[in-house]
């Protein structure tokens, strides 16, 4: 079964008199514990696709499912209770909260979005923060952490209510070449070792070669020959 799959997705937004047409007539499919990567240009599309696979934004027309959701029909909360329970974010400049340690930002989805025993979530989080590296900075603050640190704990914020999908916008943009390789090395051990589904959007070359599957956009519309592997 597919994890996700669009039909003439469209998304227009209204912007003064003008329509802009963010993403036109996109048709993709996404399976299961994959790797895959929406690639383009500075304003192609990228962000509105994950936006809208996140339930962030509504398509304007087209079908949008999502692990057997329909979810371009959601309400407000479905949409964010959809989101809590099956989707993890990664953004480009981390969104980590300032004020929490690296361990209570892990802590956070857990605690805001679903609602663990705290046995169980000590347990998880000590596990997370494990995977990643970073047991030894748990009570570091984000202004204490390098990028490629920051972004760890991201990773780890991102798995750690054990979602099926994670969505990562840029990851590496604000990354050094090797604190980015280290990123892309921990997601793809962590699809190996929990299922989980990465989906990027990115123009970073290293993440497109690592891609198992790669849709190119342009002009909000998915470039022909593309959604195969390496392009
Ligand atoms: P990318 O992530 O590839 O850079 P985006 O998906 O952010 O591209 O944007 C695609 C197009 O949609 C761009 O022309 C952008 O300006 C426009 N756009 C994105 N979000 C909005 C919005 N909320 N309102 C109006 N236009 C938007
Ligand atoms: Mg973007």
């Amino acid at each position: 079964m597919n994890l996700i799959c669009a039909e003439k997705l469209d998304k227009t937004y209204r912007a003064g008199d003008v329509d802009v047409h963010a993403v036109q007539s996109v048709d993709f499919v996404i399976e299961p514990a994959s790797f895959v990567a929406f690639v383009g240009p500075s304003g192609s599309g990228k962000s509105t696709v994950l936006n809208m696979i996140g339930c962030l934004d509504r398509p304007t027309s087209g079908t949008l499912t999502v692990m057997g959701t329909d979810v371009s029909t959601l309400d407000r909360n479905a949409s964010a209770r959809f989101r809590g329970q099956n989707i993890g974010f990664i953004f480009q400049d981390f969104n980590l909260i300032p004020v929490l340690t690296a361990y209570e930002n892990i802590e956070y989805p857990l605690i805001m979005v679903q609602e663990w025993p705290a046995a169980a979530r000590a347990k998880r989080i000590t596990e997370l923060l494990a995977a990643v590296g970073m047991s030894d900075q748990a009570h570091k603050r984000p202004d204490q952490l390098s990028g490629g640190q920051k972004q760890r704990v991201a990773v780890a914020r991102a798995l750690v209510a054990n979602t099926k999908l994670v969505l990562a916008d840029e990851p590496t943009a604000n990354l050094d070449h090797d604190s980015a390789y280290r990123i892309i090395g921990l997601m793809k051990k962590m699809r190996d070792e929990f299922g989980t589904t990465f989906v990027f959007s990115t123009h970073d070359p290293k993440i497109m070669r690592e891609a198992e599957l790669t849709y190119a956009l342009e002009d909000g519309r998915l470039q022909l020959g593309t959604g195969g592997n390496h392009v």
